[in-house]
This record gives structure tokens, sequence and C-alpha cells, in this order.
């Protein structure tokens, strides 16, 4: 399947994107495998006919906002996600009611619907950056995850800022707790946190109490991270998916899931299988409706200026 993958993709001039939280052999027939906003980046520059993101649904609409051209296709239409669910275009409209001077940061987890009626699009790599950015005098709308949002407002030390009460479904099971329970049984290793997960606050402020420093990173530092790093074992609160590319790209080092059953099920749906028949049959396309497209692109263009 792998060499069939591989073949039609020459044949075709097609460029497949894969995110991190792929299986691994997805991940290995990628050109790129990368987060949110690396994905973008690639799929901003390809000059590739095709694209097949192997990711999920809004990743590929937004690698079809910036591909207005191109044929854009996902290997399941059904692979969704809970950030995305938890907030539409019509609650963003009732807060700006509320604050007409308002901005919006809205994390790159949303629908292209979502991205049209913000400020800005973000991901957790530069979202302290744009907020940090942004006059103090102005209310912030953050949305749609909690806790990614808390994190930025302790950060940022920003009253004005409202954050939207979503929540991924498999960070937000990354609890204090489970993390408590894996620095106990790993002493030695170093913590990597992405800012998604349910620990929170406790991490930020509980975990220095007890002489741990987490790191809170994207999917994309934390790799960068444990490429570089001296430490021989690191403790992982994301999605599982990332240990493989962590273990290809830092080989000899140790990787500790929190939990094993951080496995996101909509990522899941994308099979190797999947992939070939998404090439072979150039489906499911994404479209992006242009009025809505237009918006969206604005807000995501903003988002490249703080990379
Ligand atoms: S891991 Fe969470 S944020 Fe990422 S796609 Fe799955 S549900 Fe959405």
């Amino acid at each position: 399947m792998r060499e069939k993958v591989l073949g039609l993709k020459r044949e075709k001039n097609a460029l497949i994107l894969a995110h991190n939280y792929q299986v691994p052999e997805v991940q290995d027939v990628a050109d790129f495998v990368g987060d949110s906003l690396g994905l973008s980046m690639e799929a901003a520059k390809t000059d590739a006919r095709l694209i097949v993101f192997a990711g999920v649904y809004f990743m590929a609409e937004t690698a079809a906002i910036l591909n207005p051209g191109k044929r854009v296709v996902i290997p399941d239409p059904n692979a969704g996600c809970s950030l995305v669910d938890s907030i539409s275009p019509g609650d963003i409209a009732r807060w700006r009611a509320r604050h007409p001077n308002g901005v919006v940061v809205a994390y790159i987890n949303t629908s292209a619907a979502v991205k049209a009626h913000s400020d800005y699009v973000c991901t957790s790599a530069n979202c302290l950056k744009i907020v940090e950015a942004l006059p103090r005098d102005v209310p912030v709308l953050f949305v749609p995850d909690k806790y990614l949002g808390l994190y930025i407002k302790h950060r940022t030390g920003r009253e004005n800022m409202d954050v939207w009460e979503g929540e991924c479904y498999v960070h937000a099971e990354l609890t204090a707790p489970k993390i408590m329970d894996a620095i106990r049984r790993h002493p030695d290793a170093e913590l990597l946190v992405h800012p998604e997960c349910g620990c929170g606050t406790a991490c930020l402020l509980e975990l220095p109490k007890l002489g741990v420093e987490p790191r809170f990173m994207s999917t994309e530092g934390m790799v960068r991270y444990v490429k570089v790093s001296l430490k021989p074992r690191f403790i992982v609160a994301t999605e599982t998916g990332i240990i493989y590319r962590m273990e290809r790209e830092a080989p000899g080092k140790e990787f500790i899931p929190v939990s094993q059953e951080a496995i996101c099920r909509y990522m899941k749906l994308i099979t190797l299988e999947k992939v070939y028949l998404s090439l072979l049959r150039e489906e499911y396309r994404v479209t992006v409706p242009t009025h809505i497209a237009e918006r969206a692109r604005r807000a995501i263009e903003r988002m490249f200026e703080y990379t």
C-alpha cells in the first residue's frame, strides 16, 4: 500500500500533508508532517495540483482557503474536532455586540466560518505572541479552547480577556493528577505539556512549587526541543501520535506519554488505505465559499505575521 501511495502521489503531482497525530504509516508517506501552523505554511507555498490532507477537517479547510486554485481533499470527511464543534459564528457575533471595539483571537482549531468572524487566527505556537501584541486597553475574546485561553490570560496578566469554554476532549483528560502520577513514576524525566491540556493552571502554578518546571509547547515545539535537549527522557502531555515522530527524529531518547489513552478518534479515522483512495479518486474535496474564504484568509494571514 505504501508503494502504491507513493507511486500515485508522483504520478498525480500531489502533496500529502500529515498532522503529528496521524498513525505512523500515514506519517511515513507524507511530504510534510507537522502541526497546524507548519501544515498551513506548507499548504500556502506548494505548487502541487492536488493536496491530500491527512488530518482533521478544519485543517483541510485552512489549506483550501490558502490555495483557492488547487484541489484539496481529505481522506475521511468525518474527521472532525471537538474544539471546532464548541463554537459558532453566532457566538462571536453576540460577543461583538457587547464589545464593539473588541478583538477576537481564534485558535486555528475553528471552522472557516468562525475564522471569517475573527480578527486573528493563531496556533499554540504563536497565540501568546499575538495576544501580547494587542493594545492593553482593547477587550479580547479568545476562542475556543479554555485551557489554552486561561494559560494565555495568566501569562499576559490580561484582565480584559474573555475565554470561550470549549475543550479538546483528548487534552481535557490530561489532568493534573495524571501528570503528577507520571512525574512520581519518572522523576528524572523532563515534562512537556501542550497548553490545551486539562491540567491548566495546576501545572502552571503548582508544579514549580514542587521543583518541576513544565515546558508548555506546541507539538512542533516539542519535536524541536527533544532534538536539542541533553535530557534522555521526557514525559509527554499530548496526543500519543506525536511520539512516533519524536522517536524518529530524536533516536535513543525515551518518551513517556502521560496517558496511553490520549488518542484522538477523529485523527485516527485517517488510514493509509483511505489516503490511497483519496489520491486515486481525488476526493473528498474540501471547499469553502468565496465570501467566507476571503474573510478567513485575512485572519489567517495575520497569523503568519507572528511566526
Ligand atoms: S486532538 Fe483534540 S484538538 Fe486535535 S483534532 Fe482531536 S479533538 Fe480536535
